[in-house]
C-alpha cells in the first residue's frame, strides 16, 4: 500500500514537474544543432536575447534588446535538444545568459536527467559577481550547479589578442566539474585559432563562433553591404 502511495506521489511530483516546465519560457535570439565552434566536439548552441552589458565592439549588438527574439518553452527546446544525434553538449552563449538563469537551469534539469550531455556558458559577469548574485537570487546558484565550464567576464577590445575560442584576455575559463579540463588550449593557448559557422538564409545571416578580427571586419562589411539582419556570438 505505502508502496503505491510513493509511486503514486513519484508520478504526481513527475507530472507538476512537467507542467513547470511547459510553463517555463526562454527568450532566445538563436539555436543551432550541430556547431562546431564553440567548445570540443559538436555542440547544440543557443543564443539567449538580451544583454546589459553594451560592451564596446560586441560582435552581438542584435542580442542586446530584450523586446527583440522569440520564446520558446524550456520543454520543446529541451525535446529539440535530446532529439539531437551526435552531439558532446551545450554551449550557451548571447545575450546574457544569466538573466535567465532559472529558466536555463529549468531547461538543463530537464535534459540532464535523461542524456550526460556537458555544458558551457559564456557570460559577460565575473564569477565572483555570481556567486555574490546568487545569494539574494537562488536560481543563479541552481544555474551554476549545472555547468561544466564557465567563460566569464566582458568583452574588452583592447585585450582580443586574436586567438582561441573567447572574445578576449580578460576572460577566463573556470572549470565548475572537470569534464572539460583537457579541453582549456582550445580557449587560452595561442596557437588555438579561432573558427567560424556562417549560416545564411534570404532574410538572414547568421555567424557562429568568436570571429578573428580578419573576419570580423569582412562580417561587419557584409552586414553593410546585403544590408541583412545580422547576429553573431559574443
Ligand atoms: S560581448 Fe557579450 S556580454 Fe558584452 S555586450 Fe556583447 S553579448 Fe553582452
Amino acid at each position: 500500500m505505502r508502496d503505491r502511495e510513493g509511486r503514486e506521489d513519484q508520478r504526481n511530483q513527475k507530472d507538476q514537474n512537467n507542467k513547470k516546465n511547459q510553463e517555463v519560457r526562454i527568450l532566445l535570439a538563436a539555436v543551432r544543432d550541430h556547431c562546431r565552434v564553440l567548445g570540443p566536439g559538436e555542440r547544440f548552441c543557443i543564443w539567449v536575447q538580451g544583454c546589459p552589458f553594451s560592451c564596446p565592439g560586441c560582435i552581438a549588438p542584435s542580442m542586446h534588446n530584450l523586446d527583440g527574439g522569440y520564446l520558446m518553452s524550456a520543454d520543446q527546446l529541451a525535446e529539440q535538444i535530446l532529439s539531437t544525434e551526435g552531439i558532446e553538449g551545450i554551449t550557451i552563449s548571447g545575450g546574457e545568459p544569466f538573466l535567465q538563469a532559472g529558466e536555463l537551469a529549468a531547461l538543463l534539469r530537464q535534459v540532464k536527467e535523461k542524456k550526460n550531455l556537458g555544458v558551457i556558458v559564456y557570460t559577460g559577469f565575473y564569477y565572483e559577481r555570481l556567486l555574490e548574485l546568487s545569494q539574494i537570487h537562488p536560481e543563479i546558484g541552481q544555474f551554476l550547479e549545472l555547468i561544466d565550464l564557465l567563460i566569464d567576464g566582458p568583452y574588452e577590445e583592447a585585450h582580443n589578442f586574436d586567438y582561441g575560442m573567447k572574445g578576449s584576455e580578460n576572460q577566463r575559463t573556470i572549470l565548475l566539474t572537470d569534464r572539460y579540463q583537457d579541453d582549456l588550449y582550445l580557449y587560452n593557448d595561442p596557437e588555438s585559432g579561432r573558427k567560424n559557422e556562417l549560416y545564411q538564409s534570404d532574410s538572414q545571416s547568421f555567424l557562429a563562433g568568436v570571429p578573428s578580427k580578419k573576419m570580423e571586419l569582412q562580417w561587419k562589411r557584409m552586414i553593410r553591404e546585403n544590408g541583412k539582419a545580422e547576429k553573431g556570438e559574443k
